[in-house]
Protein backbone atom coordinates (compact mmCIF):
# COMPACT_ATOMS: atom_id res chain seq x y z
CA UNK A 1 0.00 0.00 0.00
CA UNK A 2 1.24 3.27 -0.82
CA UNK A 3 1.80 5.54 2.64
CA UNK A 4 2.75 9.20 3.26
CA UNK A 5 6.28 9.30 2.21
CA UNK A 6 5.58 7.45 -1.95
CA UNK A 7 2.19 10.02 -1.48
CA UNK A 8 4.56 12.83 -1.13
CA UNK A 9 6.92 11.54 -3.79
CA UNK A 10 4.14 11.28 -6.17
CA UNK A 11 2.73 14.18 -5.93
CA UNK A 12 5.78 15.87 -6.57
CA UNK A 13 6.61 13.81 -9.40
CA UNK A 14 2.84 14.74 -10.87
CA UNK A 15 3.53 18.40 -10.73
CA UNK A 16 6.89 17.70 -12.37
CA UNK A 17 5.75 16.10 -14.94
CA UNK A 18 1.70 16.45 -15.38
CA UNK A 19 0.92 20.00 -14.65
CA UNK A 20 -0.44 22.06 -17.20
CA UNK A 21 -1.12 18.88 -19.35
CA UNK A 22 -4.73 18.75 -21.53
CA UNK A 23 -6.73 15.77 -21.05
CA UNK A 24 -7.34 14.12 -24.50
CA UNK A 25 -9.41 10.75 -23.70
CA UNK A 26 -9.17 8.37 -21.53
CA UNK A 27 -11.03 5.00 -19.84
CA UNK A 28 -11.60 3.50 -16.61
CA UNK A 29 -8.83 0.30 -17.46
CA UNK A 30 -9.36 -2.60 -18.98
CA UNK A 31 -9.55 -4.82 -16.09
CA UNK A 32 -12.59 -4.98 -13.80
CA UNK A 33 -11.04 -5.20 -10.36
CA UNK A 34 -14.21 -5.72 -7.27
CA UNK A 35 -11.71 -3.38 -4.78
CA UNK A 36 -11.36 -0.02 -7.65
CA UNK A 37 -13.76 2.09 -6.17
CA UNK A 38 -15.17 4.27 -8.57
CA UNK A 39 -17.58 7.17 -8.06
CA UNK A 40 -18.47 7.30 -11.75
CA UNK A 41 -19.31 5.42 -14.70
CA UNK A 42 -16.72 5.46 -17.27
CA UNK A 43 -18.64 7.36 -19.47
CA UNK A 44 -19.80 10.04 -17.31
CA UNK A 45 -15.90 10.43 -16.01
CA UNK A 46 -14.77 10.64 -19.29
CA UNK A 47 -16.60 13.40 -20.26
CA UNK A 48 -15.82 15.47 -17.34
CA UNK A 49 -12.51 14.71 -17.81
CA UNK A 50 -12.13 15.60 -21.28
CA UNK A 51 -10.18 18.85 -21.80
CA UNK A 52 -9.45 19.42 -18.49
CA UNK A 53 -5.74 21.04 -17.83
CA UNK A 54 -4.08 19.42 -14.55
CA UNK A 55 -3.40 21.68 -11.77
CA UNK A 56 -0.93 21.30 -8.65
CA UNK A 57 -1.28 18.11 -7.15
CA UNK A 58 -1.19 17.70 -3.33
CA UNK A 59 -0.84 14.30 -0.96
CA UNK A 60 -3.01 14.32 2.19
CA UNK A 61 -3.07 11.03 4.46
CA UNK A 62 -3.15 8.15 2.20
CA UNK A 63 -5.07 10.67 -0.74
CA UNK A 64 -3.43 12.52 -4.09
CA UNK A 65 -5.65 15.31 -4.87
CA UNK A 66 -5.12 16.35 -8.59
CA UNK A 67 -7.07 19.42 -9.67
CA UNK A 68 -8.67 18.86 -13.23
CA UNK A 69 -9.08 22.50 -14.30
CA UNK A 70 -11.84 24.01 -14.52
CA UNK A 71 -13.90 22.62 -11.66
CA UNK A 72 -12.86 18.97 -10.78
CA UNK A 73 -10.63 16.96 -8.87
CA UNK A 74 -9.33 14.06 -9.43
CA UNK A 75 -8.42 11.72 -6.23
CA UNK A 76 -6.75 8.83 -5.84
CA UNK A 77 -6.53 7.22 -2.19
CA UNK A 78 -6.34 4.10 -0.05
CA UNK A 79 -4.80 2.29 -2.56
CA UNK A 80 -1.90 -0.32 -3.13
CA UNK A 81 -0.29 -0.54 -6.36
CA UNK A 82 1.38 1.52 -9.26
CA UNK A 83 0.68 5.04 -10.88
CA UNK A 84 2.73 5.51 -13.89
CA UNK A 85 3.19 7.86 -16.76
CA UNK A 86 4.72 6.73 -20.32
CA UNK A 87 5.99 9.12 -22.44
CA UNK A 88 4.36 9.68 -26.05
CA UNK A 89 4.41 6.70 -27.71
CA UNK A 90 4.40 3.89 -24.81
CA UNK A 91 2.23 1.39 -25.03
CA UNK A 92 -0.25 1.09 -22.18
CA UNK A 93 0.32 -1.66 -19.45
CA UNK A 94 -1.36 -5.17 -19.80
CA UNK A 95 -3.80 -4.28 -16.96
CA UNK A 96 -5.04 -0.88 -15.61
CA UNK A 97 -7.79 0.38 -13.80
CA UNK A 98 -7.87 4.34 -15.12
CA UNK A 99 -6.31 5.87 -18.10
CA UNK A 100 -5.80 9.44 -18.74
CA UNK A 101 -3.78 10.40 -22.57
CA UNK A 102 -3.07 13.88 -22.91
CA UNK A 103 -2.52 16.19 -25.65
CA UNK A 104 0.94 15.32 -26.17
CA UNK A 105 0.33 12.19 -26.34
CA UNK A 106 1.49 11.00 -22.81
CA UNK A 107 -0.33 8.65 -20.66
CA UNK A 108 -0.98 8.28 -17.40
CA UNK A 109 -2.18 4.99 -15.65
CA UNK A 110 -3.42 3.48 -12.77
CA UNK A 111 -3.16 -0.47 -11.97
CA UNK A 112 -4.42 -1.15 -8.69
CA UNK A 113 -3.04 -4.39 -6.38
CA UNK A 114 -5.27 -5.03 -2.99
CA UNK A 115 -8.35 -1.74 -3.46
CA UNK A 116 -8.03 1.53 -3.69
CA UNK A 117 -10.06 5.00 -4.88
CA UNK A 118 -10.04 6.14 -8.29
CA UNK A 119 -12.73 9.15 -8.09
CA UNK A 120 -13.49 12.10 -10.00
CA UNK A 121 -15.27 15.16 -7.71
CA UNK A 122 -16.30 18.56 -7.85
CA UNK A 123 -14.23 20.79 -6.74
CA UNK A 124 -14.52 20.62 -2.83
CA UNK A 125 -17.19 17.78 -2.55
CA UNK A 126 -14.11 15.53 -2.00
CA UNK A 127 -13.74 16.95 1.42
CA UNK A 128 -17.31 15.54 2.04
CA UNK A 129 -15.66 11.68 1.25
CA UNK A 130 -15.84 9.20 3.79
CA UNK A 131 -12.35 8.81 5.19
CA UNK A 132 -11.41 12.62 3.72
CA UNK A 133 -13.67 14.25 5.69
CA UNK A 134 -12.73 15.21 9.26
CA UNK A 135 -9.29 14.15 8.75
CA UNK A 136 -7.23 14.73 11.66
CA UNK A 137 -3.90 16.63 11.03
CA UNK A 138 -1.38 14.66 9.26
CA UNK A 139 2.53 14.97 10.28
CA UNK A 140 2.94 17.01 6.97
CA UNK A 141 0.52 19.49 8.67
CA UNK A 142 1.41 22.99 10.55
CA UNK A 143 -1.28 21.82 13.04
CA UNK A 144 0.81 18.43 13.52
CA UNK A 145 2.95 20.07 16.82
CA UNK A 146 4.36 18.61 19.37
CA UNK A 147 1.33 19.78 21.78
CA UNK A 148 -1.24 18.46 19.21
CA UNK A 149 0.71 15.05 19.37
CA UNK A 150 0.66 14.81 23.23
CA UNK A 151 -3.03 16.00 23.23
CA UNK A 152 -4.00 13.37 20.73
CA UNK A 153 -2.07 10.52 23.37
CA UNK A 154 -3.84 12.18 26.21
CA UNK A 155 -7.34 12.00 24.59
CA UNK A 156 -7.08 8.63 23.39
CA UNK A 157 -5.81 7.01 27.07
CA UNK A 158 -8.93 7.10 28.79
CA UNK A 159 -10.23 4.98 25.70
CA UNK A 160 -9.64 1.46 25.02
CA UNK A 161 -6.17 -0.11 25.74
CA UNK A 162 -3.88 1.59 22.65
CA UNK A 163 0.10 0.51 21.89
CA UNK A 164 2.14 2.80 19.70
CA UNK A 165 1.70 0.46 16.72
CA UNK A 166 -1.87 1.37 17.04
CA UNK A 167 -1.50 4.21 17.68
CA UNK A 168 0.67 4.54 14.19
CA UNK A 169 -1.44 2.14 12.40
CA UNK A 170 -5.12 2.03 13.76
CA UNK A 171 -8.13 4.38 13.11
CA UNK A 172 -5.96 6.95 10.81
CA UNK A 173 -5.43 8.79 14.00
CA UNK A 174 -2.30 9.60 12.08
CA UNK A 175 -3.21 9.75 8.66
CA UNK A 176 -0.50 8.77 6.31
CA UNK A 177 1.20 5.97 8.38
CA UNK A 178 0.43 2.27 7.49
CA UNK A 179 2.11 -0.74 8.26
CA UNK A 180 5.64 -0.19 6.53
CA UNK A 181 6.47 3.26 7.71
CA UNK A 182 5.38 2.81 11.25
CA UNK A 183 8.05 -0.14 11.78
CA UNK A 184 10.97 2.05 11.08
CA UNK A 185 9.11 5.03 13.30
CA UNK A 186 9.01 2.64 16.21
CA UNK A 187 12.97 1.59 15.80
CA UNK A 188 13.67 5.38 15.68
CA UNK A 189 12.01 6.10 18.65
CA UNK A 190 13.38 3.30 20.10
CA UNK A 191 9.90 1.85 21.28
CA UNK A 192 8.34 -1.48 21.16
CA UNK A 193 5.16 -1.65 19.24
CA UNK A 194 3.50 -3.10 21.67
CA UNK A 195 4.55 -0.01 23.98
CA UNK A 196 1.30 0.77 25.50
CA UNK A 197 0.47 4.56 24.90
CA UNK A 198 -0.26 5.08 28.68
CA UNK A 199 3.24 4.39 29.72
CA UNK A 200 5.29 6.71 27.47
CA UNK A 201 7.27 9.30 29.35
CA UNK A 202 7.29 13.30 28.36
CA UNK A 203 11.01 11.85 27.31
CA UNK A 204 9.10 8.85 24.76
CA UNK A 205 6.40 11.13 23.48
CA UNK A 206 8.75 13.47 22.21
CA UNK A 207 11.13 11.11 20.63
CA UNK A 208 7.95 9.48 18.80
CA UNK A 209 7.16 12.82 17.48
CA UNK A 210 10.45 13.31 15.98
CA UNK A 211 10.91 9.82 14.73
CA UNK A 212 7.25 10.28 12.84
CA UNK A 213 8.17 13.70 11.10
CA UNK A 214 12.58 12.49 10.55
CA UNK A 215 11.02 9.07 9.05
CA UNK A 216 9.03 10.62 6.95
CA UNK A 217 10.76 13.15 5.72
CA UNK A 218 14.02 11.09 4.82
CA UNK A 219 11.23 7.85 3.30
CA UNK A 220 9.84 11.04 1.01
CA UNK A 221 13.16 12.74 0.17
CA UNK A 222 14.37 9.57 -1.13
CA UNK A 223 11.71 8.98 -3.47
CA UNK A 224 9.27 6.59 -0.87
CA UNK A 225 10.38 2.94 0.16
CA UNK A 226 12.33 0.75 -2.15
CA UNK A 227 9.39 -1.75 -2.01
CA UNK A 228 7.02 0.73 -4.34
CA UNK A 229 7.38 2.29 -7.24
CA UNK A 230 7.56 6.28 -8.59
CA UNK A 231 5.74 7.79 -11.51
CA UNK A 232 8.25 6.31 -13.62
CA UNK A 233 8.29 2.75 -12.22
CA UNK A 234 11.93 3.51 -10.61
CA UNK A 235 11.73 1.63 -7.07
CA UNK A 236 12.03 3.87 -4.12
CA UNK A 237 15.33 4.74 -2.77
CA UNK A 238 14.35 4.45 0.92
CA UNK A 239 15.58 1.09 2.14
CA UNK A 240 13.07 0.07 4.80
CA UNK A 241 15.22 -0.58 8.20
CA UNK A 242 12.69 -2.81 10.01
CA UNK A 243 11.00 -5.56 7.67
CA UNK A 244 10.68 -8.71 6.24
CA UNK A 245 14.46 -8.99 5.31
CA UNK A 246 15.43 -7.48 8.39
CA UNK A 247 14.25 -10.22 10.56
CA UNK A 248 16.68 -13.28 11.70
CA UNK A 249 19.57 -10.58 10.86
CA UNK A 250 21.59 -8.58 13.84
CA UNK A 251 20.32 -4.66 14.43
CA UNK A 252 21.77 -2.02 12.80
CA UNK A 253 22.32 -0.18 16.11
CA UNK A 254 23.40 -3.19 18.82
CA UNK A 255 23.52 -6.20 16.93
CA UNK A 256 20.71 -8.18 18.53
CA UNK A 257 19.20 -10.25 16.09
CA UNK A 258 15.63 -8.52 14.88
CA UNK A 259 12.47 -10.14 15.70
CA UNK A 260 9.71 -11.01 13.84
CA UNK A 261 6.07 -11.18 15.53
CA UNK A 262 2.57 -11.16 14.38
CA UNK A 263 0.65 -7.95 15.83
CA UNK A 264 -2.49 -5.71 15.31
CA UNK A 265 -3.46 -7.66 11.80
CA UNK A 266 0.43 -7.26 10.28
CA UNK A 267 3.68 -8.39 10.89
CA UNK A 268 6.07 -6.39 12.90
CA UNK A 269 9.94 -6.74 13.23
CA UNK A 270 12.10 -4.88 15.95
CA UNK A 271 15.14 -4.50 17.82
CA UNK A 272 14.39 -6.61 21.52
CA UNK A 273 17.09 -4.99 22.78
CA UNK A 274 16.95 -1.43 21.55
CA UNK A 275 13.12 -0.73 21.48
CA UNK A 276 11.70 -0.76 25.11
ZN1 LIG B 1 19.17 -3.03 18.61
Amino acid sequence: MLELPELINLSRQFNDTLLGKTIRTGSLGNSPHKFVWYNRSETEFMQLAQGKQVGHTRARGRWLFTPLDPGYVLVLGELGGKILFHAPGTKLPAKYHMHLEFEDGSLLTVAIQMWGAIELYETGKEQERQYIQGMRPTPLDAEFTLDYFSGLINALIPGEKRSVKGLLTQEQLIPGLGNSIAQDILFNARLHPRHPIDQLTATQTNDLYKAIQETVNTASAAGGRYDEVDLYGKPGGYVRLMDSKSAGKPCPQCGTTIEKMQYLGGACYFCPKCQE
